[in-house]
C-alpha cells in the first residue's frame, strides 16, 4: 500500500477516529497496537486495520504506555475480538491470581476506592525496563516513571521513533511535558525526561497531539535547555486562555 499521511514512518500508523488520546498501529508480520483509546473507539481501530488490507485477528499484542483509562479502556473490547496479549510495565499492574497480573491505575481512583472493573478484568504480561519486543526489528521498553509509576516509552530503533505515551507530548512541531496528575512523581518524572533526552530519536509519537517527524530528541533537549523544570498546574492554568485563543491543545505544558 502507498504510504498515507496516517503512516508516520514505514510500519507505524496513527489510527484515525480515536476521540481523546492517540492509538498507533504497528504493521509487521503480525500487528500490534500502542494503546487502545476508549471503549467506543474499538470500531475505529478494527476498521482502520481492515482499511490497510489486514485482519483484526492479526493483532497479536497491545503495548500499553501507561494505565490511564483514556489509553487503556478500549483494551477489553479489542482483546475480545482479537485475543491479543496485553503488555504493560509491572508498576502499572497488580497481582491477579498466581503469576497473572492485570492493568491497574494506582492514582486518584484507587485512592477514592472507586472500582474500575475494566482495568481489573484486563490480564496483562508485565514488562521491565530493557525488554526488547520482537516487532520492527526490536522495540525497546524504556521505563519512564513519573506520569504514572509504570509509564513506559517504546523505542523503535530501526525507525528512530519513540512512542512516548503521556511522558512527552508533541504538537507536530515542538514537544511538551505533562503536568502533575494524581499518582505523579515529580522527581522520577524529571529523571525520566533527562534519560529520554540522552537518547536519539527522530520521530516522537505521543499519547496526545500530532506526532513530530524529524529532530524529535533535539526538540526535547532544546526544551530542557530553555525550561529545565517540569510544568506545574499553576503555569498550565495560566496558559489555558492563550491555548484556547490559538486553538492549541490542552495537553502538556504551554508554549
Ligand atoms: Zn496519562
Ligand atoms: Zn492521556
Amino acid at each position: 500500500m502507498e504510504p498515507s499521511k496516517l503512516e508516520i514512518v514505514d510500519g507505524v500508523h496513527t489510527i484515525p477516529g480515536i476521540s481523546w488520546s492517540r492509538a498507533y498501529l504497528i504493521e509487521d508480520e503480525t500487528l500490534a497496537l500502542v494503546d487502545a483509546g476508549l471503549p467506543w473507539n474499538v470500531g475505529a481501530v478494527l476498521r482502520y486495520v481492515e482499511s490497510i488490507g489486514r485482519k483484526p485477528e492479526e493483532i497479536s499484542s497491545i503495548l500499553i504506555t501507561h494505565s490511564h483509562p483514556d489509553h487503556t479502556s478500549g483494551v477489553p473490547g479489542i482483546v475480545k475480538r482479537t485475543h491479543a496479549g496485553v503488555l504493560a510495565h509491572a508498576d502499572d499492574t497488580r497481582a491477579r491470581r498466581g503469576d497473572e497480573v492485570s492493568l491497574s491505575y494506582m492514582g486518584v481512583f484507587s485512592g477514592l476506592k472507586l472500582p474500575l472493573p475494566f482495568l481489573e478484568r484486563t490480564p496483562a504480561t508485565a514488562l521491565s525496563d530493557g525488554d526488547v519486543l520482537p516487532l520492527l526489528g526490536g522495540i525497546r521498553v524504556i521505563h519512564t516513571p513519573g506520569h504514572t509509576p509504570g509509564s513506559v516509552c517504546y523505542l523503535v530503533e530501526s525507525r528512530g521513533l519513540l512512542f512516548s505515551g503521556d511522558t512527552v507530548f508533541s504538537d507536530g512541531a515542538s514537544v511538551s511535558r505533562s503536568v502533575p496528575f494524581p499518582g505523579y512523581d515529580g522527581l522520577k518524572y524529571r529523571d525520566s525526561i533527562e534519560r529520554l533526552a540522552g537518547m536519539e530519536f527522530d520521530t516522537l509519537c505521543g499519547g496526545h497531539g500530532e506526532p513530530l517527524v524529524g529532530g524529535a530528541s533535539d526538540r526535547l533537549r532544546d526544551l530542557l535547555k530553555l525550561r529545565p523544570d517540569p510544568p506545574t498546574w499553576r503555569g498550565f492554568l495560566q496558559s489555558v486562555p492563550g491555548r484556547l485563543l490559538h486553538a492549541r491543545g490542552l495537553h502538556g505544558e504551554g508554549p
